[in-house]
């Protein structure tokens, strides 16, 4: 087997990692490969539950409609049942990553109306792209499939505040508030205000870092095969807005 979801293979992806055949880090993607095919190879599958990938455009159209349920109140819940539980313990097929707010209000799979194994959900105070959501989204993107990231902040949040402030932070609450700072700075000097400006500019920021800090991301990007995008989320309204 050298395709998982129809999508990559494992030395296409090392391909696409740039480690060639060895090391440590291609043993271990391969080690995650090679146990996805074992799983698949011991549990029968059809082809109905081997969906094709969703391309980025159509990924970005079903999140959209979903959003227009939930702000709607007519939330269809998809995606919940006992079926869909048993399928996705064999298999996932997300068709979309999101790297959103770690946020108690913006839960990705309600905001979307979402349910199991639809999402690859990466979620860190501020959304930021930091080493560990990267290489979250190149798994999600690169191993599993999904064509479509979608970076989601929002209105008022907390860590970009923090950011703007600057003042001292305990513990490792600062590592995060770090990385959305070279958003802010482009910001300072414009008209307006600064905490919604800073908040779009965090989006924008850390959307460009993603393909620009991976080069799996940035490969896939170039070749059609992933698109990213920013939204922002109202936090009365619900609604998801594009800002990129
Ligand atoms: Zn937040």
């Amino acid at each position: 087997m050298t395709r998982i979801n129809g999508f990559v293979g494992r030395r296409n992806l090392l391909k696409l990692a740039g480690i060639g055949g060895a090391g440590i880090a291609a043993s271990a993607v391969a080690g995650v490969m090679l146990s996805s095919e074992a799983e698949a190879q011991t549990t029968p599958t059809t082809t109905e539950n081997k969906p094709k990938p969703v391309s980025p455009d159509e990924a970005l159209k079903k999140l959209l409609r979903g959003n227009e349920r939930f702000i709607a109140g007519k939330r269809a819940n998809p995606n919940q049942s006992k079926l869909r539980l048993l399928e996705t313990s064999v298999a996932q097929y997300p068709y979309a990553s999101i790297l959103g707010c770690a946020d108690s209000r913006v839960p990705a799979e309600i905001v979307f109306d979402q349910g199991l194994g639809d999402l690859f959900v990466v979620r860190v105070a501020g959304n930021v792209a930091s080493q560990t959501a990267i290489g979250s989204l190149e798994f999600s993107s690169a191993v599993l499939g999904s064509q479509l990231i979608i970076v989601l902040g929002h209105a008022k949040c907390g860590a970009v505040v923090a950011a703007v402030k600057g003042d001292p932070l305990p513990g490792r609450i600062g590592v995060f508030v770090e990385e959305i700072k070279p958003a802010v700075e482009s910001v300072r000097q414009k008209t307006g205000d600064l905490e919604k400006n800073s908040i779009i500019a965090n989006i924008q920021y850390q959307v460009r870092k993603l393909p620009e800090t991976s080069t799996i991301l940035g490969k896939l990007v170039n070749e059609g095969k992933l698109k990213i995008v920013g939204g922002i989320y109202d936090l009365a309204s619900g609604k998801v807005t594009l800002v990129t």
